[in-house]
């Protein structure tokens, strides 16, 4: 072959979907710092800076915290095959997609689980959570903190509340509340709680960062089947990142990534960047309303990070995301399950949660919808800027 490859030039494209994120340029930067080796003592002062600080974004005293190797899939994964028991009840608690693969991981690590559901863009209603919990007296209680598939947030300590009353531990899906919406493991009392890097920590996908409670350990310790997974069993993990011992070849890039990511969310500060998602959400939601779209989930109950506006009547979701990806390098997602074609899902998180981006969302979705026929019934951008400096003062 003669043929020469110029370097790989990717699109710029505007991520405002579920995720990836909008990368932060300092994480960029740190990504193309030289590799060192996965046993490295350079490698174990990033480790234990990323224990530190995820400690801190967590809003957790737990020592016990670390990065698996893999998406935010690997990171629901090991918290179910760790602490899911054969023929032990679990009780999933469930309102969308990310639920529900919770669920099919418990049932084929051959737990018992029993469900609570919700229709698609409620929220968990916490008596009817407590009520089941103290009905059924499951083992391990599952529960997505903040539903993707459908921009839900649930509410989490009384979650955790009944589940201790019965003795039972809590797994949260904190995919994309971390780094976005306070997820505060130990006040709401989460024992096990997930994330990954490409949603609020604005970091290319590849590592799922997750805590586990000084209890949750003890049950750990206590279990006798074994894990069934060996790649995600946490006490083997542990012999890697506190023992110092070969497991796997960590991506000492990715970890740059995390450390850099995290970092950030350090310097600015936990409660500053909940309230710039805050803020930026609140000007997207009166910037919508103002064009004359609803939203999908009812006030209160909304995600900072991830916006569902309502497909207006006679519009095609699909074509919208299509001519915003293709013709303006903007990518969104669209509803999927029962919300399939009926709602928009935008991003508002990490590093592209910024004033600027929520008004640029905004005028080109409107410019979009417009060129299916959509007549705009007021101005989305003055509504919005309303909304941002009544935030500010
Ligand atoms: C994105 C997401 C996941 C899965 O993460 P992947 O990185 O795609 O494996 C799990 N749960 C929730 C709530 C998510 O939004």
């Amino acid at each position: 072959m003669s043929e020469t490859y110029p370097p790989i030039d990717p699109p710029r494209r505007l991520l405002f979907g579920p995720g990836p994120s909008m990368v932060a340029p300092r994480v960029y930067a740190a990504m193309s710092r030289p590799v060192v080796g996965h046993l490295d003592p350079f490698f174990f002062e990033i480790t234990e800076q990323i224990r530190e600080l995820l400690g801190y974004v967590f809003s957790t005293g737990n020592h016990f915290n670390m990065a698996m190797s893999g998406t935010g899939s690997s990171g629901m994964e090991a918290a179910v095959a760790n602490f899911a028991e054969p023929g032990e009840k679990f009780a999933l608690l469930t309102n969308g997609f990310f639920g529900e693969r919770i669920g099919e991981m418990a049932r084929r690590q051959g737990a018992d689980v029993v469900r609570l559901e919700t229709e698609w863009g409620a929220a968990l209603d916490a008596q009817e959570c407590r009520d089941f919990i103290r009905r059924e007296r499951p083992r391990v209680v599952a529960f997505v903190q903040a539903e993707t598939s459908t921009g839900v947030w649930n509410p989490s300590k009384p979650i955790c509340e009944a589940a201790h009353e019965v003795d039972a531990i809590v797994i949260a899906d904190c995919v994309t509340s971390l780094g976005g919406m306070p997820v505060l493991v130990d006040q709401n009392g989460i024992d096990i709680a997930y994330s990954c890097t490409q949603k609020g920590l604005s970091c290319p996908p590849g590592l799922a960062p997750i805590t586990v409670s000084p209890r949750a350990l003890d049950r750990r310790r206590a279990r006798t089947a074994p894990v069934h997974s060996w790649y995600l069993d946490l006490t083997l993990l542990d012999t890697y990142f506190e023992g110092h011992r070969y497991h796997h070849t960590a991506s000492a890039t990715m970890f740059y990534a995390l450390r850099e990511g995290l970092a950030l969310i350090a310097e600015e500060g936990l409660e500053a960047r909940w309230e710039r998602h805050r803020r930026n959400h609140l000007a997207f939601v009166a910037g919508i309303e103002a064009m004359g779209l609803k939203m999908h989930v009812a006030e209160g109950h909304r995600l900072w990070t991830l916006n569902t506006p309502c497909v207006p009547e006679g519009i095609d979701e699909a074509k919208i995301r299509q001519y915003l990806l293709q013709e303006r390098g903007i990518e969104i997602a669209g509803g999927f399950g029962p919300l399939a074609g009926q709602v928009f899902r935008i991003g508002t998180m990490g590093y592209g949660s910024t004033a600027e981006n929520v008004l640029l969302i905004l005028r080109e979705l409107e410019g979009a919808l417009k060129q299916q026929g959509y007549r705009p019934t007021g101005d989305a951008a003055a509504a919005a800027e309303g909304a941002l400096s009544a935030g500010v003062s």
